[in-house]
């Protein structure tokens, strides 16, 4: 019998199988395919914690602690599995191409102390390849990213080196609570845990209903290509509203992403990418001669009220969520892992109380569970 079993193997689900194994918990994660190859996959592994927030409030806080936690994890993994998470650390610019944003980014530089607001002559002299149409951003220094698929694959095996198991191919058909343990089936299979933690992404809305809630997920796909970034060599990330460019240590630039909510559909449409690209070459018009490298698309788990659900249960004790994590999962994945483990270690004493829990979806009522915009 484990101690928890989690269900799905994104980068929610190992990260926290790794901060329980390491506690001492015994876990296993079960995959319906193999690690990694949802959402996570699909990211490109920005770390916005200032692209994501408006204010410092509770919500920037999780993120901020966050990120925080990828510095000291980044050698953490890379000493127990050998795997370099691809941490990049050279900042984020938050660009303003019309009056109304620039005027919305110098708000935001007002509420934060790190962040700062450079015209577009400043900006031009510092990436040269900008058009005219950029009248300024906002840097946000300490704001890097990882890569999503590495840093999972550390999780999962750092988890594994600290005793925790894995189950790939391996669907969770039910969950059913016994006296005073879950069995968990899979295909031919049951197993039995004290507690089960359901991490499977934009799959997750099937067991809030199976344990009586409505469903808040609000599956959300997402579109992306990149290219080879030889020509220009940017390494800050740019992020405007209607595109982001992130360059990655081995040259890729990942561009993205488009945004359709309640599609869980695979394609990758033209008229995605074309979107995307008409948006991208009108600030960076040398793009147009990049080699074209990939594309790709993913479902982002988002929820109704735009905000993750993590912790116990409302009413259902032994059954906890983690999950919905929209498009920040890979800038949360750290957190949300310690946070799983103090919940189960310590009680449902969640700091971060109604903001996550997944009781706040009932008290709030039916309007929770129209989506939000
Ligand atoms: C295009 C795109 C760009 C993004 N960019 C960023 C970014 O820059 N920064 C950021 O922080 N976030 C980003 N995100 C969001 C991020 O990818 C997600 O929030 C995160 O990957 C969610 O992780 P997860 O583990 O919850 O879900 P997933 O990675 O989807 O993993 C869930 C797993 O559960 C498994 N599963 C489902 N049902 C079952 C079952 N019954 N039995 C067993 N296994 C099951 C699935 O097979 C899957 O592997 C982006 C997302 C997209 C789509």
């Amino acid at each position: 019998m484990f101690d928890a079993v989690i269900v799905g193997g994104g980068i929610i689900g190992h990260s926290i199988s790794y901060h329980l194994n390491k506690s001492g918990i015994h876990s296993a994660v079960i995959e319906k395919g193999q690690s990694g190859k949802k959402a996570t996959r699909a990211a490109a592994g920005m770390l916005g914690v200032h692209t994501e927030n408006e204010a410092p409030d509770l919500f920037h806080h999780f993120c901020l602690m966050s990120r925080n936690i990828y510095t000291s994890l980044s050698e953490e993994l890379l000493e127990l599995t050998g795997i370099d998470i691809g941490l990049s650390s050279f900042g984020m610019y938050q660009g303003a191409l019309t009056a109304q944003q620039k005027e919305k980014l110098l708000v935001k530089e007002a509420s934060f102390s790190n962040l700062k607001w450079l015209e577009g002559e400043q900006l031009k002299s510092r990436i040269p390849w900008l058009t005219e149409s950029v009248i300024g951003a906002l840097y946000m220094g300490e704001d890097g990213h990882v890569e999503p698929s590495h840093v999972c694959e550390a999780f999962k095996r750092g988890a594994l080196l600290h005793g925790g198991e894995l189950f790939e191919d391996s669907t969770v058909l039910d969950i059913e609570q016994s006296k005073d343990s879950f069995n968990i089936q899979i295909e031919n299979e049951i197993l039995k845990a004290g507690k089960v933690i359901i991490a499977s992404g934009s799959e997750s809305g099937r067991w809030f209903e199976k344990t009586g809630m409505q469903n808040p997920i609000v599956p959300t796909k997402g579109e992306c290509f990149s290219v080879d970034d030889g020509r220009i060599g940017l390494k800050e990330t740019l992020f405007f509203e209607n595109f982001y460019a992130v360059p990655k240590r081995d040259g890729r630039l990942i561009i993205g992403a488009t945004s359709k909510s309640f599609d869980s559909s695979a394609a990758v449409t033209a008229g995605g990418i074309s979107s995307l690209m008409n948006n991208v070459f009108a600030v960076l018009p040398e793009l147009t001669e990049a080699p074209l490298l990939d594309y790709w698309s993913g479902i982002r788990p988002g929820t109704v009220d735009g905000r993750p659900i993590i912790g116990e249960h409302p009413y259902l004790s032994g059954i906890y969520f983690a999950t919905g994590h929209y498009r920040n999962g890979i800038l949360l994945a750290p957190a949300t892992g310690q946070l799983m483990r103090d919940i189960i270690k310590e009680g449902n004493n969640n700091v971060y109380g109604d903001l996550l829990s997944p009781g706040r979806l009932l008290r709030k009522g039916e309007n929770m569970y129209e989506p939000s915009s």
